[in-house]
């Protein structure tokens, strides 16, 4: 059978671990050419991606107009083309909006949020003239939910449903699809850091009794960026073992 992604360029950012990872392996698997973007150089290659990796490694802050326009720039100038950008890097500096920093709700919605916005508007124009492209938005089901000690990341997340179903609608008809995942409880760096009781209460409030991998947080990206999602564009689909519904 054909790889889904054969000849396909990709940029897929925050790659260097977790579910940006899993994606960009998974991407490369089935035939796609992948560029990693984030601040640090993938840490955890996969066995024998190591020089893939940094060859199409990137170093750019996503919530930074400047470093993701030349990272972008750099991309369209080697391959002259784009097939699809995954908005994937994110961070949490969680607290109760009483007590909360500008400083941390700032830079969760510039790094979550304006991100996307930046990297979507640099693209776009590409993939508009090529009458094809795709492009997901990594949301969270605490975007569709809400989340106590959350407001800057929820609301992040949130804004990216809005973001993907207008693009959706702005760029359908030149065959352009905008699509969102919404992971719920993944096991990467970013859920490490929650404490074992907090952790165990969770995963009884998922139906299937389990937290995610990566991996199949990226099984949900890949079918929204391959052909076998042609038809689909605007939805959020929810990765969360049943937790969101
Ligand atoms: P992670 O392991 O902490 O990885 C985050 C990635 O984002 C890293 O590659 C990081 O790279 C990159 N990143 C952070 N700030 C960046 C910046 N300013 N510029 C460029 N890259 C940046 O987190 P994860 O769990 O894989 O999460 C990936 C996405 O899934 C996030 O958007 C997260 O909100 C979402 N999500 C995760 C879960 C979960 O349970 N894990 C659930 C729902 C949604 P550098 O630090 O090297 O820059």
């Amino acid at each position: 059978m054909d790889k889904m992604l054969s000849g396909k360029i990709c940029i897929v950012t925050g790659a260097s671990r977790g579910i940006g990872a899993a994606i960009a392996s998974r991407f490369r698997a089935e035939g796609a050419r992948v560029y990693s973007f984030s601040r640090s150089a993938p840490s955890q290659p996969a066995d024998g991606e190591d020089n893939i990796l940094r060859d199409f490694w990137l170093s750019c802050d996503v919530s930074d107009e400047a470093s993701v326009e030349a990272a972008v720039a750099a991309v369209l100038a080697r391959e002259g083309k784009l097939d699809i950008l995954v908005n994937n890097a994110g961070i949490t500096r969680d607290g109760l909006l009483m007590r909360m920093k500008t400083e941390d709700w700032e830079a969760v919605i510039d790094t979550n949020l304006k991100s996307a916005f930046l990297l979507s508007r640099s693209v776009v124009r590409t993939m508009l003239k090529q009458r094809d492209g795709c492009i997901l938005n990594v949301s969270s089901v605490v975007g569709v939910s809400g989340n106590g000690g959350q407001t800057n990341y929820s609301a992040s997340k949130a804004g990216l449903i809005g973001l993907t179903k207008s693009l959706a609608r702005e760029v359908a008809s030149r065959n352009l699809r905008v699509n969102a995942i919404a992971p719920g409880f993944i096991e990467t760096s970013m859920t490490d850091k929650i404490p074992e009781d907090f952790r165990q209460k969770l995963k009884e409030s998922i139906p299937l009794g389990r937290v995610g991998s990566a991996e199949e947080a990226a099984a949900a990206a890949l079918f929204l960026c391959s052909p076998l999602a042609s038809y689909v564009t605007g939805v959020v689909l929810q990765v969360d073992g049943g937790m969101g519904m």
